[in-house]
């Protein structure tokens, strides 16, 4: 296989393509002696016959790891160059690592036997059209790929062996450091630490990650984080609190103390530069080792805190703002949530025997997407279980849980009031280096020292601005408003039952009262409405109730729509009434849109009288008994009608005119001819004439 032999002339007249490929920058750096080898590649070829103005060097992929061609534009470049045939030879260092993997490395193979391409590395050289050199050439890249194997599964098992005994070295999270034996332990930074703490806490207080980037907005609080690459790395700056970044460490199980390695497993997409990462459920981890170094929370805490974010997720919103209390009889106005979607729910009334009843409603999209509502839920029944439910919670007992409550406020009020000072301190002490490192430049070294003041006056902005956000955050009425609360509480105690089924307590006062206890009340409705009302506090009690419907036949009409129904067939044709439950966008039991057909299904079945039959019932007329009343033909009746001298309506969608009947003196007419007094209806006349002259 070695020897000139191999070289035609036809070779000689191509291109020498010099392929430079070095996996990683690592070797780029370490292996600087393959340049010196390079080169002595190239007089090989010069050695062959080649001129040197005919040597190419493809090295594209410098820098980029190649476990598959498809990234590298090198390899693809001198496929194509080997391909077009315009390659005599491919020159490379050991060869058969072209292309690591094997496909790629026998693609190269076939096509440069079509070219009629030879290859070249420090071993000899090969004509892959011929069989012997092509059986060697392909072992070698078989062996190649078994030898990165190999490799690979050397390096990961080593890790996961190392990682097995909690000793392999894993970035600490925020809030973590290694000390000088190697063993992760609390940042010694009071700052940070109480940072990490106040996280945790804010979630176990109030059960939403949003809640808890609010809290630290609110309160002006920074969040340490850990600058990883640059210049500046190791360093610890202080920035917003982002929603990411509390779901990062809810999530993370290293903050319990237990020492975790392969919690994801990576997929290579097919072809693709991408690699998809996965999170394992707990029993699939690597390695994890409980109480390997101290927990900012306990193990149970933590999947508690799992069960409470997957419940969020699942569509219990409690981020939307609520409003004010307003009029109206239904409890919950403002503060239910849609258990379905977690938006809050509205209040619909209507009349029922005189009285108004409530109804919760969640149209989530429907009214810009015109989509279904997603829940309507009668208020009856929903209203006096939540009342039932306060009047119990609040006993003498309870309240002394409340003020355990109000001590954690003005704890975690002084807790905030230290972060702040800390962050105060910090920002002061880093203005008084800046101050000193200022000062020390010698004068004539102006470039210096301008940077040097740069960073000083903006230290000591920084500074200011750390004052003034611990002004603003202690002058708030922290202790105030504890006591005042305090008081409210103390006093609800004893009056609460007493104000709460008093009739005349105002509806607005019910609910305001309700609020002092309740965030808000989510309510479902599955087989049964679940209610779930969640206390101030964080606190929560689950209740159920019956649906009012029988559970079997879900698919009829919510009996809050039949209620409507009932209500507006009083006044309006089923017709209006479809248009009416349309536009308040309420749909049928079988989530369709309501017309005539399906509204007087309604009304047939649970056997709700038409408009019709109750303005017959009222002794409202036909068109011929009226006109025989007044003895005027029908036709003069509907005049009469028109002027407004008698009051009628369409009654049904087919047309149906009906008429209340006159009070006071009968209009008068001759029939079917003309009107008998023409003073007093000399319009009215004139129009009838000419409605008998077109007649005729
Ligand atoms: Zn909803």
């Amino acid at each position: 296989m070695n020897g000139p032999g191999k070289v035609t002339s036809d070779h000689l007249r191509r291109i020498a393509y010099l392929y430079v490929r070095q996996s990683s920058l690592h070797q780029v750096n370490d292996h600087r002696e393959s340049t010196a080898r390079q080169y002595d590649l190239k007089r090989r070829a010069q050695a062959l016959g080649w001129r040197s103005d005919q040597i190419v060097v493809i090295d594209e992929d410098q820098g980029l790891s190649g476990s598959s061609g498809s990234l590298r534009s090198g390899f693809q470049r001198l496929v194509a160059e080997v391909g077009l045939g315009r390659a005599g030879v491919v020159m490379g260092l050991e060869v058969s690592r072209f292309a690591r993997s094997s496909t790629d490395w026998h693609r190269l193979l076939e096509i440069c036997a079509l070219a009629e391409t030879l290859i070249l590395d420090e071993d000899g050289i090969y004509d892959p059209s011929h069989f012997n050199d092509r059986l060697l050439l392909g072992l070698k890249g078989t062996m190649s790929e078994a030898e990165l194997h190999v490799l690979r599964a050397r390096l990961i098992g080593g890790q996961i062996n190392k990682a097995r005994r909690g000793e392999l070295y894993l970035r600490p999270p925020i809030g973590y450091i290694y000390n000088t034996h190697q063993q992760m332990v609390f940042d010694p930074d009071e700052q940070v630490q109480r940072a990490v703490r106040l996280v945790f806490e804010t979630f176990r207080r109030s059960g939403s990650a949003k809640r808890v980037v609010q809290h630290f907005s609110a309160e002006g609080i920074l969040f340490p984080r850990r600058i990883v690459t640059g210049p500046r790395a190791g360093e610890v700056v202080f920035v917003l609190l982002e929603h990411s970044r509390v779901l990062h460490l809810l999530h993370n199980p290293r903050y319990t103390g237990a020492y975790v390695y392969g919690r994801t497993r990576q997929r290579k997409v097919v072809a693709g530069a991408a690699t998809h990462y996965r999170r394992l459920p707990r029993d699939e981890w690597k390695v994890f080792i409980p109480n390997a170094y101290p927990g900012y929370i306990s193990w149970e805490e933590y999947e508690s805190n799992q069960a409470k974010l997957r419940a969020n997720a699942a569509g219990y919103g409690w981020d939307r703002r609520r409003s004010a209390p307003r009029e109206g009889v239904a409890l919950l106005q403002g503060i239910a949530v849609c258990g379905r979607c977690g938006r809050r729910m509205r209040v619909q009334y209507y009349v029922k025997k005189g009285r108004p009843i409530s109804t919760y409603i969640c149209v989530r999209d429907a009214i810009q997407r015109g989509e279904p509502a997603c829940q309507i839920i009668l208020g009856t029944g929903i209203d006096e279980t939540v009342s039932q439910a306060v009047l119990e919670s609040v006993t003498p007992a309870s309240v002394e849980v409340a003020l355990e409550v109000f001590e954690e406020l003005r704890a975690r009020k002084a807790e905030v009031d230290r972060l702040h000072r800390a962050q105060v301190e910090r920002a002061r002490q880093e203005a008084e280096l800046a101050q000193h490192q200022y000062m020390l430049v010698r004068p004539e070294n102006r470039l210096v020292a301008d940077t040097l003041e740069r960073q000083w006056n903006e230290k000591l902005r920084q500074l200011a601005e750390a004052e003034q956000e611990y002004a603003r955050v202690s002058s708030s009425d922290a202790h105030a408003v504890s006591s005042e609360d305090r008081r409210r509480i103390q006093s609800l105690v004893s009056d609460l039952p007493r104000v709460w089924n008093d009739p005349r307590t105002p509806s607005r006062e019910r609910k305001r009262m309700l609020r002092l206890l309740v965030e808000d009340v989510t309510l479902l409705r599955e087989e049964v409405i679940r209610i779930q009302i969640r206390w101030k506090g964080g606190a929560t009690t689950q209740m159920e109730r019956p649906l009012p419907l029988n559970a079997t036949d879900l698919r009829r009409t919510p009996t809050a729509i039949v209620e409507m129904v009932r209500a507006l067939a009083t006044e309006q044709t089923d017709a209006q009434i479809a248009r009416t439950l349309n536009a308040r966008s309420l749909r049928s039991g079988t989530g369709m849109p309501f017309t005539v057909r399906n509204v007087r299904h309604v009304r047939t079945s649970y056997r709700i009288p038409g408009l019709v039959e109750h303005l017959r019932r009222a002794g409202w007329l036909t068109a011929t008994e009226m006109a025989s009343m007044l003895q005027v033909h029908p036709s003069t009746a509907k005049c009469f009608a028109r002027e407004g001298i008698l009051r009628a309506v369409r009654a049904d969608d087919r047309g149906q005119i009906l008429y209340e009947p006159p009070h006071g003196p009968l209009p008068t007419a001759i029939p079917g001819k003309k009107l008998r007094d023409r003073r007093v209806y000399p319009k009215l006349a004139a129009h009838v004439r000419h409605e008998v002259q077109s007649d005729a």
